[in-house]
């Protein structure tokens, strides 16, 4: 799984059409130039929050609005016209499945399955779905009596946090709108691993998704080595959550923290996510399970993921495959703004480029020894920069 800044957004500007007369039509379709990054963005400060402020930013990002320089040519491809009427009153909602060319969507608890208005449809082709799940979208329906009601989606809001993963040289977007992703480890069997935790962090604040860290399986913590772990996370931003699905600790705490949300479950096998889910909603960890299979079962599928709806409010994405990130796709002179308590000191560093690694006169460094960083922190940075791709 690959979190990515919403840098790679976008579709380009509207498609022109020419019909062949055969209910099939070519479209021309803008390709787009990549952007050349400088060396240290201007907004890389930001990059450390995460959160709301950080959804601002990605929201404006990721309109459809392209300067014309960013276009460089234009290619033809075929698309399918099923001109589908508009009618009806307009309503909002979230999709929390799609199915070929069918979404489910959820409008106030009634789900809806509704085909995509062709026109959205064709901004799918340059590399990226027209309509995912966690999309925010307005539809408008009939009912005919008898039937079930049947819906067109007419709009797509602009999309923050987008859930990506890095299949061969293709990214594929998993899921948008997502808040939060609950990175759980777990105190025992197996130990939690730091560095693995940071890895999620860091998957998190480069999609702009809020990263929450769980420690489960907190009964078995006979020696406080959980605690210790947690230690690191002391005074940084990010929420922690202790909990047992054994004794129920902890448990209140992190339905507070999924209600009415959009959260991920992430982290490794065996930490306790099914319980988690289980235990936060009896049920539910049953239900994910279920889903995984039938998506495997058909094959046809390119769904990107689906969405359970919590009884208590928000939602929880899954896919078996989502529960686990890769950094590799974020260059390496982010990282050092995903390390939030490294921030104050990265500008003191002697050189400008500085990463914090074989420099002299490093204020990160510096900052170690004096003990405002976590020195486990900071090998941490040292091992994820010098090899992004481990896991
Ligand atoms: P997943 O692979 O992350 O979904 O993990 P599971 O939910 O399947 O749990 C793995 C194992 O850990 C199961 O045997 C659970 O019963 C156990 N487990 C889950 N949560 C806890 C917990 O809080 N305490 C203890 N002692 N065991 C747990
Ligand atoms: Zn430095």
């Amino acid at each position: 799984m690959t979190l990515l800044p919403n840098a790679f957004d976008n579709t380009g500007m509207p498609p022109s059409d020419k019909n062949d007369g055969a209910g099939k039509r070519k479209v021309r379709v803008p390709f787009r130039r990549n952007r050349s990054k400088p060396a240290r963005r201007k907004d890389w400060k930001d990059l450390a929050r995460g959160g709301d402020e950080h959804k601002v930013d990605d929201a404006a990002a990721s309109e459809s609005v392209v300067t014309k320089g960013s276009l460089s040519r234009q290619r033809t491809v075929i698309v399918r016209d099923d001109g589908v009427a508009t009618r009806g009153v307009v309503q909002c909602g979230i999709i929390i499945a799609v199915r070929g060319l069918f979404a489910e969507v959820d409008v106030q608890g009634r789900i809806i399955s509704c085909t995509v208005r062709r026109v959205l449809r064709t901004r799918s082709i340059d590399g990226r779905n027209s309509v995912i799940v966690g999309d925010r979208v307005h539809i408008t329906f009939e009912e005919k009596p008898g039937l079930p009601p049947e819906g067109v989606i007419e709009a797509i809001d602009p999309r923050h946090g987008e859930l990506r993963r890095k299949s061969g040289r293709r990214i594929h977007t998993m899921a948008a709108n997502v808040d939060q992703a609950i990175i759980v480890s777990s105190a025992w069997e197996p130990m939690p691993k730091p560095e693995l935790i940071d890895r999620y962090v860091i998957a998190c604040l480069a999609g702009g998704i809020a990263p929450v860290v769980c420690m489960n399986k907190m009964d078995l913590d006979m020696g406080g080595g959980a605690d210790t772990v947690l230690e690191r996370y002391a005074g940084l931003n990010y929420r922690i959550v202790r909990t047992s699905t054994v004794s129920g600790n902890g448990i209140a705490d992190l339905r507070d923290l999924l209600r009415d949300k959009i959260s991920v479950i992430a982290g490794q096998s065996g930490v306790g996510k099914s319980s988690l889910l289980n235990a936060v909603q009896p049920g539910l960890g049953l239900i994910v399970g279920a889903v995984g299979e039938q998506n495997e079962k058909g094959r046809h599928t390119t769904t990107t993921a689906i969405m359970i709806r919590l009884a208590f409010g928000g939602y929880v994405v899954d896919t078996p495959g989502i529960r686990s990130f890769d950094i590799s796709m974020i260059p390496r002179n982010e990282f050092e703004a995903y390390f939030e308590e490294f921030v104050p000191f990265v500008e003191k560093c002697k050189y400008p480029s500085c990463t914090h690694t074989h420099e002299d006169h490093c204020a990160v460094k510096e900052a170690v020894e004096s003990g405002a960083i976590h020195p486990q922190r900071y090998e941490s940075y040292v091992h994820v920069f010098s090899d992004p791709g481990m896991m």
